[in-house]
């Protein structure tokens, strides 16, 4: 079950594990047992993240689920599917669909893993959409004395169980909500500058709507507009069709992007950008992302293009999209409608860091919570201040992980625990 690993690190490389090995257990009997028998513990989902969110350090057990089975477990008639703790959203959603359900939405790529991404509040997009924590029903753990425990909707613990940065134990299941599968029809639109730009109704014209810029002008490059096909149709008028297949980083292949032309499709080919076959985004690359409250989207806009001169340099893509509020404690879109503004980087974090902080001073009057997936420089003591049930979810974790097995540094600095 102990493999020898070289360096470990993450998706992008610019995080290098500090953790000496990488454990697989191969049945959740001997998960529980390694568990129990660690000091500090922390999974690997599939290394998506571009911080030390996962990193145990160098006297942790970094562990991974990708040798135990890969179950994913259909209940046509609930409507729901059990997901073991190490799938991908890529096997998931072809799953889901075999059985003519569906996902209410998708990241921006289905490579990533179920549990590492409902653990950071990742999203998609869409005024209606919830993030992916959003139809997680319950969870299922292994807690730091190897003992299993399930916590499902109604429990007074819910709220922090999803979206719980691997703080609370192992994920070793998920059950989700399912709804009947859609279709969707991707169009690509150029060109929509940002003066006279009404925010609410661009975001309101389609089931999912992103909008990217790459802060050279004041204005959108690229607007991807998601329709739903058993949705009525909504004109997009201000901006025209895109004349070729588009990738929303300059440069990179339109063929690594899910289909565009309003080829109607289903939803799990559409919603994400990026095909599961293909390197997702640029691949060399850091990422930022700040979810505001959605009113403040104009001011947040103009408050961004005061500085694009000083972003452009060191930005591949910025893409700004809509999440629905929720209710887990720690996502970046609880308790509020949520725009949420994304930044791809150029992979060189020296250069990079300074222009993150000047983001950050700009979008400071707007109640930024960041990503916690990705980069950021907010003080930990301002960003607990922007969570109101951070105490709660400390009470939680002490409750359940009492001696701190699942806290790592970041978790420790950021959650004060
Ligand atoms: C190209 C690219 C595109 C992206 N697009 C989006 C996007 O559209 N929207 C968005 O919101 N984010 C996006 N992200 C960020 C990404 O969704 C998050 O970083 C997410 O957490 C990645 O999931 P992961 O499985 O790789 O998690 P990891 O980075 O492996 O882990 C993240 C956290 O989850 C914990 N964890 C993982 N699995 C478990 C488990 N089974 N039990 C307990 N804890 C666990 C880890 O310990 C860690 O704390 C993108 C990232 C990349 C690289």
């Amino acid at each position: 079950m102990t493999e020898p690993t070289g360096p470990l690190t993450n998706w992008a490389g610019n995080i290098t594990y500090a953790a000496k090995e990488l454990r697989r257990p191969h049945s959740l009997d001997a998960l529980r047992t390694l568990v129990a028998r660690s000091a500090w513990v922390r999974v690997l989902g599939s290394g998506h993240s571009f911080n030390e969110i996962a990193d145990p350090g160098s006297e942790g057990v970094l562990l991974s689920l990708t040798a135990l089975p890969p179950s994913v477990e259909v209940d046509t008639a609930a409507r729901t599917v059990r997901v073991a703790g190490g799938v991908r959203y890529a096997e998931l959603a072809r799953r889901v669909h075999e059985h003519g359900l569906a996902l209410h939405n998708m990241a921006s790529l289905p490579h990533i893993s179920v549990a590492g991404s409902v653990a950071t509040g990742t999203h998609g997009s869409g005024n209606a959409n919830g993030s992916l924590a959003s139809v997680v029903r319950e969870v299922e753990l292994v807690t730091a004395d190897g003992s299993t425990l399930t916590i499902g909707r109604g429990d007074a613990r819910f709220d922090g169980a999803v979206t719980a940065l691997g703080a609370l134990g192992v994920v070793t299941a998920l059950t989700l909500d399912l709804e009947p599968a859609f279709e969707v029809a991707q169009h690509v639109f150029t060109e929509l500058p940002l003066a006279g730009l009404d925010f609410d109704a661009v975001s309101a014209t389609a089931y999912s709507v992103s909008l990217f810029t790459d802060w050279r002008q004041p204005g959108f490059v690229q607007a991807w507009v998601k329709r739903r096909t058993d949705q009525p149709l909504n004109d997009f008028p201000w901006a025209a069709p895109a004349a070729v297949a588009m990738h929303p980083v300059p440069g990179m292949p339109a063929e690594n992007c899910t289909q565009q032309f309003g080829v109607p499709g289903p939803w799990h080919e559409r919603l994400p950008h990026f095909r599961a076959e293909f390197t997702p985004s640029s691949g060399a690359e850091l990422q930022s992302e700040y979810l505001l409250p959605r009113p403040y989207a104009p001011d947040a806009l103009r408050a961004l293009d005061a500085i694009r001169e000083t972003i452009a340099p060191v930005l591949q893509i910025c893409e700004v999209r809509t999440v629905a509020a929720d209710g887990q404690w720690l996502t970046p879109s609880y308790g509020r409608d949520t725009v949420a503004f994304h930044f791809t980087w150029i992979e060189d974090t020296t250069a990079v860091l300074p222009v993150v902080r000047q983001v950050e001073r700009a979008l400071a009057p707007f109640d930024p919570r960041p990503h916690w997936g990705k980069v950021f420089t907010t003080p930990p003591s301002e960003l607990r201040e922007r969570y109101p049930r951070m105490g709660a979810f400390t009470a939680l974790a002490e409750e359940l992980d009492a001696a701190g097995t699942f806290r790592n540094k970041f978790v420790r600095e950021m959650l004060g625990l």
